[in-house]
């Protein structure tokens, strides 16, 4: 009870020491950027920091839902067209040019403002590359949050050698090909946005890596016992200091506030009602679109397979389609209630219901994270980008879920259900998530992986506030 005092004491005195201290952080607005962003804010928050979030116009966050936090909205010259782009990469590109001018005059008025706190560092998502230049010109440290994985950001940095030898671009005959310094890829799991305009994603991606290595850290939500082989090949590659902290959500008891979409809680209700275990839950994230005739197999699949459902459609999920007006009509009333449609969900408290059994995602990082910290299985349906790389480690590396490999087709996606679900291989498939979920459980104790990073976060962040207010 003594040392537990003491223990207290000291952690109080350590978190007086750094009332005062104040971190800028600048999330991308992406719903898979900005959910991850703020967590890290709050638990930051926790170990004393003051917060302060830069953000654009487009898609800024709800003050309202932090209000412990200052927030400066900045404008970002997106038009009306350019903000519903459905090219990802573009956004990005013209994202990282607009908000240049006004991101500087922002942190140099918050810089200057001696009413506040003094700013101990930047904490910006890696896509916002151009942040680097400004950081340095104002002789402010930049550590970087990568909010995705760290074996596709691996990936990611051996672009330049893939476009040496060959395997980028990626050629139609070669996607069956093995890239034999990256083992277990192929070809066809190299990521790719735009396949008729690779050079704009290359672009991306060299900005996102050079200026995560001259970062002074880069924060992942992700645990050293998941990734730790792209942790160590990282750690090779990146001078830099490197802070596995993750799981993010894990840290912080409240669920997401920072949905841009209402989260349909009849959801829940609806789950209370079916079987443990017995539910498939389908969403592919914010971004991924699918065209009429995936749709349709996807929903056959799901109607085929017998099991319930609970299926996320997000408005402008269906290309060229308002919501739901594909679907034959009738379809959800011949399933007799074993089908749920909703816009959005509350997915962590989804992912956590004891009716879940699997969950068919894109394999957006936070969703693939998110169900191993619940246990869930996986049915995995990349659409772009670094989500091929996730697939490929859930299905092959960390097996804990099937990867859909033939395209959608109907009688495809009900096999792989049922193998999920139902068969032996499901079954060792759920005992090696159920593992993966212990660990990610464990990092989070008292001396676990994720607690001593975060710990030693906080003492890089402490050391680089010594440089920071010696030129202020
Ligand atoms: N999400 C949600 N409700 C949904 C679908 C997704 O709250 O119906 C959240 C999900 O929990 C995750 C984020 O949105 O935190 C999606 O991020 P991810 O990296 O999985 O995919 P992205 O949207 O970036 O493609």
């Amino acid at each position: 009870m003594k040392k537990r005092n003491v223990m207290e004491k000291k952690i109080g005195t350590e978190m007086e020491q750094r009332k005062g201290r104040r971190l800028v952080l600048f999330p991308l607005p992406l719903q898979g950027h900005i959910n991850p962003m703020l967590q890290l804010a709050d638990i930051l928050h926790s170990k004393g920091f003051s917060i302060t979030i830069i953000h654009t116009n487009f898609n800024s966050p709800n003050p309202s839902h932090y209000p412990n936090f200052t927030f400066h909205s900045i404008p970002d010259g997106l038009s009306e067209s350019e903000a519903s782009a459905s090219d990802p990469v573009l956004l990005l590109k013209l994202l990282n040019a607009k908000c240049l001018e006004p991101f500087r005059d922002c942190l140099v008025k918050l810089l200057s403002d001696v009413s506040e706190e003094p700013i101990s560092c930047l904490i910006s998502d890696a896509i916002f590359y151009f942040t680097r230049a400004v950081a340095d010109s104002l002789k402010l440290p930049r550590i970087v949050l990568r909010t995705g994985g760290v074996s596709s950001f691996v990936i990611f940095a051996a672009f330049p050698l893939l476009r040496e030898r060959g395997y980028l671009p990626i050629q139609d005959s070669q996607l069956e090909k093995p890239v034999e310094e990256l083992p277990p890829l192929k070809v066809k799991d190299l990521p790719v946005v735009n396949a008729d305009d690779p050079e704009a994603f290359y672009e991306v991606v060299a900005g996102l890596v050079n200026e995560t290595k001259a970062s002074s850290g880069v924060i992942w939500n992700s645990y050293e016992d998941l990734e730790q082989s792209a942790l160590v090949t990282l750690g090779k590659e990146f001078p830099i200091p490197i802070f596995p902290v993750g799981p993010f959500h894990k840290h912080c008891s409240a669920s997401s506030s920072s949905s841009f979409l209402t989260q349909d809680q009849n959801s829940i209700s609806w789950l209370d009602k079916q079987a443990p275990k017995s539910v498939i839950y389908a969403s592919f994230g914010s971004i991924a679109a699918l065209n009429e005739a995936e749709f349709l197999e996807i929903a056959w699949g799901l109607a085929n397979s017998k099991q319930p459902f609970l299926w996320v459609v997000r408005p402008g999920l269906v290309r060229g389609s308002e919501w739901l007006e594909p679907l034959p009509s009738g379809f959800l009333e011949t399933l007799n209630g074993r089908g749920h449609i909703i816009k959005w969900a509350p997915q962590q408290d989804v992912l956590a219901h004891p009716a879940v059994g699997a969950f068919w995602t894109h394999n957006g990082w936070n969703s693939t994270l998110e169900s191993i910290c619940e246990g869930v299985p996986m049915i995995c349906m990349p659409c772009f980008g670094d989500q091929k790389v996730n697939s490929k480690y859930v299905s092959h590396v960390w097996k804990v879920g099937l990867q859909l490999e033939s395209g959608l087709k109907r009688e495809e996606i009900e096999g792989t259900i049922r193998r999920l679900m139902v068969e032996k291989e499901g079954e060792d498939i759920r005992d090696r998530i159920s593992e993966l979920k212990e660990k990610a459980n464990l990092c989070l104790q008292q001396g676990g992986t994720s607690r001593q990073s975060l710990d030693s976060l906080v003492s890089h962040i402490s050391k680089l506030e010594l440089f920071t207010f010696k030129s202020q």
